[in-house]
């Protein structure tokens, strides 16, 4: 199977579609692989040069301007290949048609959560558009297709979501030093958030209800990691709520090398999530949920967007309506509570995030829709 891939999104740029992008290209016929992408610095060229795919850069982002057309024709015409994958459907799905023609071949997209929104603000019609000539679109969670479907021309709709690297996030992994490094002691019970600080996540909520917490657990600390806009206004919140006395951390952003450990250090893991202004600020699906749930630990997350199907409800996790204060504290305290449920919580959760997102399984799904359209 020959793929060629047009993307604006693509690593070593950072961010959740060139992931998702960049995880797939490694897993789906790389040696045969030639993806058209962004203009990129000596950086970038370094990364080209160390994968099985080979890359071209166009000279600027990558839209749908007849110049991007005409080199992605003229680069694929020479590669020969048997599909093209767009790396997200708005707006490069405007090419599709046109792409598909010059090639002879079918074409599919990737879509995130950015198209599931535009019909929320009347748009759509820019969905059909863009999906009028696909073969087949990719939908990330069943809250982002259900908004999609009454727009997409297209005529498959196949869930491939983004996933997680189940060897890198492991119960295995050791969350010791970073606990030291946090001034945690090695037994405190250890709730935590990793994610950017913005309102929607919900750390704010954390924050402010951690002395609730401790009220029924004495010992137990709250870790937030990340980095963002509410950063002051967290630190402000939690100088008021008693700060590392009354055992919170705001630790910053981590280092890509320790995100597995800033997992596998907690022994609960809670973004009380909540959907903003007016429906449009929410929550895709929630990576982190699933990243905690690899390292075995349970979760707690909010009723926003597809965020509830990162998590097996009073299986691996509970979801809380992220307004809720009552509801917030009783579920982490339930979940500080019960050491063999969150064990066991933690047990299933591992073997469910093998199962069903583990960018090994997601890739092979992935590869499947391929072979599909390529064989139809
Ligand atoms: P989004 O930011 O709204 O797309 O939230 P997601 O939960 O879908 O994905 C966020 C991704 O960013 C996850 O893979 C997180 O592990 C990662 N992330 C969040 N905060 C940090 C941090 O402080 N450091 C690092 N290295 N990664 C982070």
């Amino acid at each position: 199977m020959r793929v060629l891939w047009l993307t604006n999104d693509l690593p070593p740029r950072a961010g959740g579609i060139q992931q998702f992008v960049g995880n797939l290209l490694d897993r789906v016929h790389p040696d045969d692989t030639l993806v058209v992408g962004p203009a990129g610095d000596d950086e970038a060229a370094a990364h080209d040069a160390r994968q099985r795919y080979r890359t071209v850069r166009l000279p600027g982002p990558v839209f749908p301007t007849p110049r991007t057309l005409r080199s992605t024709l003229t680069v694929g015409r020479s590669h020969r290949p048997d599909v093209v994958v767009l790396g997200a459907s708005w707006p490069l799905g405007e090419l599709a048609g046109r792409l598909g023609d010059g090639l002879g071949v079918p074409v599919v997209s990737l879509s995130h959560g950015l198209e599931a929104g535009l019909p929320g603000v009347g748009l759509g019609r820019l969905v059909r558009r863009a999906t009028r000539d696909l073969a087949a679109l990719t939908t990330i969670s069943d809250w982002t297709e259900d908004r999609l479907r009454p727009h997409v021309a297209a005529p498959r709709l196949v869930r491939v979501p983004p996933g997680v690297d189940e060897e890198r996030f492991t119960p295995d992994v050791d969350g010791g030093r970073l606990r030291e490094r946090w001034g945690v002691p090695p037994d405190a019970p250890l709730v935590g958030c990793v994610s950017r600080l913005v309102p929607r996540k919900g750390q704010d909520r954390l924050v402010r209800l951690w002395p609730r917490v401790r009220a029924a657990h004495p010992d137990a600390w709250l870790v937030v990691v990340g980095e963002g806009p509410l950063a002051s206004r967290l630190a402000r919140a939690a100088a008021d709520a008693g700060g590392r006395q009354a055992g919170i951390v705001l630790a910053g952003r981590a280092p890509w090398e320790d995100l597995p450990a800033c997992y596998a250090a907690l022994d609960v893991f809670a973004m009380p999530c909540r959907t903003r202004l007016a429906g449009t600020d929410v929550e895709g699906l929630g990576i982190v949920y699933l990243e905690a749930q690899a390292c075995g630990v349970p979760v707690v997350a909010g009723d926003s967007g597809g965020a509830p199907e990162a998590v097996r409800p009073g299986e691996t996790g509970t979801v809380v309506d992220g307004r809720d204060d009552d509801a917030i504290v009783a579920a982490i305290d339930g979940w500080l509570a019960d050491d063999r449920g969150r064990a066991d919580a933690g047990a299933v959760g591992r073997a469910w995030v093998e199962r069903q997102w583990s960018w090994t399984a997601i890739a092979e799904r992935f590869a499947r829709l391929l072979d599909d359209v390529v064989g139809a």
